[in-house]
């Protein structure tokens, strides 16, 4: 014999009950089954919400009742039943009761607990009367069983507890008349007096329980609309798998840390008789679900489950009077006990300084008067305080059986939150060790169950997010280098690199499961999502997923300005953008101060040097002890190619034509004539080195000449440095003349940063570059002889994103 249970989604229409039938004559059951059915989908809500427009002397609430009664009767229809005498003189009967009441109701203007559990109870009466013919009509053996009939409870309305002992005796004397399924309604029972009475929110799944306990069942199958138990709510971490097996305790602590897939009463009587609990998802028969058992489970993973009770507030008794004084949290608990409050969860400092507790927001207030009133005496002495109530919070439970004697699981949990910036606002664990449990804020609650997600199933692949502004040259190119290189770091490196969000100057996109890099172009276009970077921001923070990183590849000082506050917002940052690091020194400090306070990543390696490890091998002596004495560089890619390329015969205008037309100058070549983007660029360095630098402080001797650096267009530049060919050719013929050549040089020595054309002999290590090669030379305490150089190509689309995509991958580590 087996009970199964189908769930308000699994015949929430004609189709989806036909679907119940094919499941269960596909099971060729012999023998007694009982079918616990729930109301049809969404039929409770609508008949609480009724009950109470007409309580409230709102029309409206006839609309309500209609439209209920018209989707039964529709459903009837379409199941083929509308010759069915018997069942059309049900509904009548039924929806005629259900009128008067709900019309005395609205003439008393008044909703007790018994009428509401009256009405609200039929919604499971009216299914399953109608699911039970269906299934005559379908040959099925069936009958229909009125679960108040036989389960028999107290009168606490809204959420009846049980007298086993007669329901126990009703169940069994019934089934031992019958053959055949037995269509049963869930969520109903009665009084000793015959009043009708529920079994709270979703308590369809305890009447499978009981009734299975009863007749001593095989299994228990509730049949919902997912696979099974999954490791956390699939409706706030989309990545949440259905768990193969679990123990009743654990199912237990599922269930009342917010699991709604299992009601949590259900859990007992099937444990009393040790009857499996099987949940199996009626849109996907042939999945295996969950299986609950004694068998402990295997151990596939540390944890079972992560579970969360959205809405708590947290209740803190503290004062000096409570060290070492025996019976306070006796006298605590006793008072909340009296008043019928729930704690869901206690933590005591080590100190008994402190008592916190959770409970429901709806309880706080009675609570903190409850404490307080019992703890008069000690307020007004001063001996403790007044109960300090904190609201807006949410409770996360980690939950499974092998963190028991495995040290780590709660370090990970920790290090995880602390990584994603979700400050921790109590703790506990209970002492079966079988839950940790974490009161943290409710605004962070969803990116909490996704990281912890990650860190405790999903930790062999990471996912990191990506928001990208800009997709110029160097954003463009460094989409192509992730879409042909994810594969590879997934499969490799555990690594899944996920764009989330784009956009360009004008438009921008978003999509948590990961934008189309070959596509990107085309929705950018087609979006209706104009950019704006506050937008910008406020949709990534919306999204709140674990890992993310916003990446900058644009010039814009706006976007630069909001570094701050995207950190704060615990998001990591990777920008070949250098204008927030060569801003003002003050907001230097603070970006790495915000990161650093938020535990997140602030990278910007290709700020010098495209992709050349340059400050990352600054950073990297200085760590290992060194000091820095001097730096000297060629920091530019422009000038580099400029000057290696200024060889007799050739005019200073002609290289300078060349390298613009090659796309190696700004627009406006003088961009970088000028030196100032070498000087931002050293500005960089001479802060990483530990300088407390303004742009200013920059000594930069002008390369152009003057009336070069005034013609107003940029063609008018030209013309003049034409007329000015002559005195570069002057400055190369001398240097060449000794053996020497010019380079652009920046330089950091001992404090003093300045910019300068030089004339460089062969035994510069400067002497040789070739192409647009950047140079950055450290003399050090350590490299003090010879200095350590770093050498290569500092500019290019293809370098520099090279340059981003590996701090990307870098964060990834970061994360483990
Ligand atoms: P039914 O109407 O079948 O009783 P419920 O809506 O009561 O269905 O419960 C199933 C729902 O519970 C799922 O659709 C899912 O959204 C939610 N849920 C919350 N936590 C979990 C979890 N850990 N595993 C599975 N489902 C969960
Ligand atoms: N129909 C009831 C509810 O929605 C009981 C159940 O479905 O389990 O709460
Ligand atoms: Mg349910």
């Amino acid at each position: 014999m087996i009970v199964l249970k189908f769930g308000g989604t699994s015949v929430a229409t004609a189709q989806r009950i036909k679907g119940v039938a094919d499941i269960i004559t596909s099971m060729n059951l012999r023998g007694n089954t009982g079918v616990v059915v729930s109301a049809f989908g969404g039929v409770t809500d609508e008949l609480i919400r009724m009950s109470r427009l007409a309580a409230a002397r709102d029309d409206e609430y006839i609309i309500v009742f209609r439209d209920i009664r018209d989707r039964h009767l529709k459903t009837v229809k379409e199941l083929g039943l509308h010759h069915d005498k018997k069942l059309h003189h049900f509904l009548e009967e039924t929806f005629s009761a259900l009128h008067d009441i709900l019309h005395g109701v609205y003439l008393v203007k008044e909703l007790s607990l018994r009428t509401l559990d009256f009405l609200s109870g039929h919604g499971e009466v009216l299914s399953a009367r109608i699911i039970a013919s269906y299934f005559q009509s379908r040959k099925l053996t069936a009958d229909y069983l009125d679960a108040r009939t036989v389960i028999r409870t107290d009168e606490t309305f809204g959420s009846a507890r049980v007298d086993f002992s007669i329901t126990n005796r009703n169940i069994r004397e019934y089934f031992r008349k019958r053959r055949g399924v037995v269509v049963i309604t869930g969520f109903v029972a009665s009084t000793g007096m015959g009043e009708m009475t529920t079994l709270g929110r979703g308590g369809s799944d305890y009447t499978a329980a009981i009734v299975g306990a009863a007749i001593d069942a095989e299994e228990i199958q509730i049949w919902t609309d997912v696979d099974g138990v999954m490791t956390a709510d699939p409706r706030k971490v989309r990545k949440a798998f259905s768990i193969r097996s679990m123990t009743y305790e654990e199912a237990m602590e599922m269930s009342h840390f917010g699991a709604k897939v299992i009601h949590p009463p259900t859990i007992q009587p099937a444990l009393d008789k040790k009857i499996p609990l099987v949940i199996k998802n009626s849109f996907r028969p042939e999945h295996a679900g969950t299986y609950i058992s004694i068998k402990p489970s295997d151990p596939e993973f540390l944890v079972k489950g992560i579970s969360s009770i959205d809405k708590i507030s947290l209740l803190t008794l503290q004062g000096s009077g409570m060290v070492g004084v025996a019976g306070i949290s006796a006298r605590l608990f006793n008072s909340l006990s009296l008043a019928r409050i729930n704690v869901i969860l206690i933590t005591q400092g080590s100190s008994e300084h402190t008592i916190s507790f959770a409970v429901k927001p709806e309880d706080a207030i009675l609570a903190k008067s409850k404490i307080e009133e019992a703890f008069a005496l000690e307020i007004r002495a001063k001996l403790i305080e007044r109960v300090r109530v904190e609201n807006d919070l949410s409770i996360i439970a980690v939950i499974g059986e092998n963190m028991r004697n495995t040290p780590g699981v709660s370090g990970r949990m920790f290090q995880s939150l602390g990584k994603n910036g979700i400050s921790v606002v109590a703790t506990a664990q209970g002492s079966s060790e079988l839950n940790i449990s974490t009161v943290i804020h409710r605004k962070d609650l969803d990116k909490a169950l996704n990281s912890l997600h990650q860190a405790l199933f999903l930790s062999d692949v990471k996912t990191l997010s990506v928001f990208l502004i800009g997709t110029g040259l160097i954003g463009s190119t460094l989409i192509r280098q992730i879409s042909k290189h994810r594969q590879h770091l997934r499969e490799a490196r555990s690594l899944e690199i996920v764009v989330t969000g784009m956009a360009n100057s004008k438009k921008m996109i978003f999509d948590a499961d990961g934008l189309s890099l070959q596509k990107y172009k085309e929705l950018l276009d087609s979006s209706s999502e104009k950019m704006d970077l506050e937008s910008y921001i406020r949709k990534m923070h919306g999204m709140n997923l674990s890992q993310s990183i916003f990446v900058d590849c644009t010039s814009d000082e706006r976007i630069a300005a909001s570094y701050a506050h995207i950190l704060s917002q615990s998001i990591s940052i990777v920008t070949p953008n250098k204008v927030a690091n060569s801003g003002s020194y003050a907001q230097y400090v603070k970006l790495r101060d915000e990161a650093k306070r938020r535990n997140v990543r602030f990278m910007y390696e290709t700020n010098v040097g495209a992709g050349l490890p340059v400050i990352n091998t600054l950073n990297d002596l200085l760590s290992s002890g060194d000091r820095i004495l001097k730096i000297e560089a060629v920091l530019s890619g422009t000038l580099s190619f400029i000057f290696n390329n200024f060889l007799k015969g050739t005019s200073f205008s002609d290289i300078v034509m060349e390298a613009k037309r090659r796309g190696f100058t700004e627009p406006d070549p003088r961009t970088d004539l000028s030196g100032k983007d070498v000087a931002r660029k050293l500005l960089i360095l001479a802060r990483e080195a530990g300088y407390k630098m303004e742009l200013k402080d920059i000594d930069i001797s002008q390369l152009l000449p003057a009336s070069c650096l005034k013609a107003k267009s940029v063609n008018d530049f030209f013309t003049e440095l034409k007329k000015n060919d002559g005195y570069f050719e002057q400055l190369r013929n001398k240097s060449s003349s000794k053996g020497k050549v010019l380079r652009y040089i920046a330089k950091l020595d001992r404090g003093k940063a300045s910019i300068s054309l030089e004339e460089v002999g062969q035994a510069h290590p400067f002497f040789n570059l070739s192409g647009s090669d950047n140079i950055i030379s450290f003399t050090t305490e350590r490299y003090h002889e010879r200095p350590l150089v770093v050498k290569g190509p500092g500019a290019g689309a293809e370098v520099t994103a090279a340059g981003v995509f590996a701090e990307i991958i870098s964060i990834g580590k970061y994360f483990e």
